[in-house]
């Protein structure tokens, strides 16, 4: 058997072409103007578990992740390049703040067991691949040099355009939130920007054959996945809020420019809330990796969460899970110690099946949950197993707990449990012992006192 995925284009559950002995994937990156939020990992993860599916059974994965560092236009701000507002916000060069951000993106997906990219191609080193792409679909009719000399893709000469969206050209209204006001010089509502005329911007341009100027953001993607990929993309991956108008943009640029189909698998994972709400910097609930390492949990406890969600079920993140993952990490390190250190893999179908058929991750874990507790597979293959799922999982599961700082919250409930025992409130003792043993610790009563450990 190999991968199958849900493709958002064909709105079925496709499989992945299995006579390819190189698997070529994009996943869009980072637009690298502030640190990556929990949100982002989670797709960036997605792609990881992708791969590493792909790669467990013996597949071959050339995996381009681009870094966005110019013309991803704000959302809030018409005409304001994300870049050059937290650059100004910064009182910084906005290649200083992109270099920034960058290198803490590569820090974040290290510390979450992601496999790097072959290659990382940034947006700012790609401008010529993408003048010749706008070339090409100028002369094939499909751009046009707009009245304000910015170059324009018209929708109107993609027949398929609408169909990874659903959105159908006729029913896209002028006005509509995706029409950026800025573009005022193109001829039709839908038609969007492939390079902006520089006008009074000096920072982050260009020369170009109509002026100086700076990319648009969708040709940037397009560009840069078939310039690395060779003009074909087997699996391309992003969050679901970039189906439209990104990945329809992105669509219909490559297609035109080559006259064929060029992604054959679009996958879109679903968005993380945070304590039931859209993270926004607004609301101050941006929730990022070191937020998690701050309060002494395992960046890897996130990746667990991720793990037991449906990549396309919307999620909701919670400290409580993050907290019960890290358990859980704890618990198997420490199963896995116990039943010995053989680096041996076994091969377990159920396990294998469950990512196999739409990267059913619940119930991949819910084999490795079973398999930890049967009484009939010996303790070297339960350790065996788990090396081989931890191919795909990647929670360093053979990795030799050491002794780990308890939190602030703990020590406090530790103290407060003393000074019960002293007072002789042996209610109340049970009770925090029973709390302190809910966040995973294990409590002695010695004659001097109360020991704990890691359980
Ligand atoms: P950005 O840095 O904003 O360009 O986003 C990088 C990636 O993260 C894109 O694939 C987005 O679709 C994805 N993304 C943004 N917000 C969320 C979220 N709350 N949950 C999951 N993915 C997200
Ligand atoms: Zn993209």
């Amino acid at each position: 058997m190999t991968l199958s995925i849900y493709d958002t284009l064909s709105r079925t559950v496709k499989a992945l072409s299995s006579t390819k002995s190189i698997t070529s994937m994009y996943c869009c990156g980072p637009t690298v103007y502030r640190d990556a939020h929990v949100g982002n990992l989670r797709t960036f993860i997605l792609s990881d578990l992708i791969r590493r599916t792909i790669e467990i059974s013996g597949g071959t994965v050339r995996l381009i992740q681009n870094i966005t560092d110019v013309g991803h236009m704000s959302e809030d701000v018409v005409g304001e390049d994300k870049m050059l507002s937290q650059a100004a916000a910064e009182k910084k060069d906005p290649f200083d703040i992109a270099r920034m951000y960058e290198a803490r993106f590569h820090k974040d997906l290290g510390l979450l067991n992601v496999i790097v990219a072959d290659e990382y191609p940034r947006a700012s080193e790609s401008i010529d691949l993408m003048i010749t792409m706008i070339t090409d679909l100028i002369a094939k009719g499909f751009a046009y040099v707009g009245s304000d000399n910015s170059i324009y893709f018209d929708a109107q000469a993609f027949e398929s355009y609408g169909q990874i969206s659903g959105n159908r050209l006729d029913a896209l209204k002028p006005g509509h939130r995706y029409e950026y006001s800025d573009e005022g010089g193109k001829r039709f509502h839908a038609d969007w920007a492939l390079w902006k005329s520089a006008g009074p911007r000096t920072e982050m341009v260009w020369d170009s054959p109509w002026g100086t100027g700076f990319p648009g953001w969708h040709i940037e993607c397009s560009a840069m996945s078939m310039e690395f990929l060779n003009n074909h993309v087997d699996l391309h991956v992003g969050g679901i809020d970039l189906r439209f108008p990104h990945h329809e943009n992105e669509r219909a640029q490559s297609n035109a420019s080559i006259d064929s189909e060029t992604v054959d698998l679009w996958v879109h994972g679903e968005h993380l809330l945070f304590e039931g709400r859209k993270m926004s910097k607004s609301s101050g609930n941006v929730v990022l990796l070191s937020d998690v390492i701050a309060r002494g949990l395992d960046p890897l406890a996130l990746r667990l969460c991720f793990l037991e969600n449906r990549f396309r079920a919307q999620m909701d993140l919670t400290w409580e899970s993050i907290e019960s993952a890290d358990t859980t990490l704890s618990k198997w390190r420490k199963k896995m110690a116990q039943w010995g250190d053989s680096p041996k893999k076994l091969v377990d179908q159920e396990f294998l099946n469950s990512l196999e058929k739409d990267l059913d991750t619940p119930r991949a874990l819910q084999r490795i949950r079973a398999v930890e507790k049967t009484d009939e597979i010996s303790d070297a293959d339960k350790r065996a197993i788990f090396m081989y799922a931890d191919e795909v999982l990647a929670l360093n599961l053979s990795r030799r707990e050491i002794s780990k700082n308890i939190s602030v919250e703990q020590e406090r409930l530790l103290s407060a449990r003393l000074t019960a025992r002293k007072e002789k409130r042996w209610g109340d003792s049970d009770a925090l012992r029973a709390e302190l043993e809910s966040t995973g610790l294990e409590i002695n009563d010695s004659a001097d006192g109360q020991e704990w450990s890691w359980r």
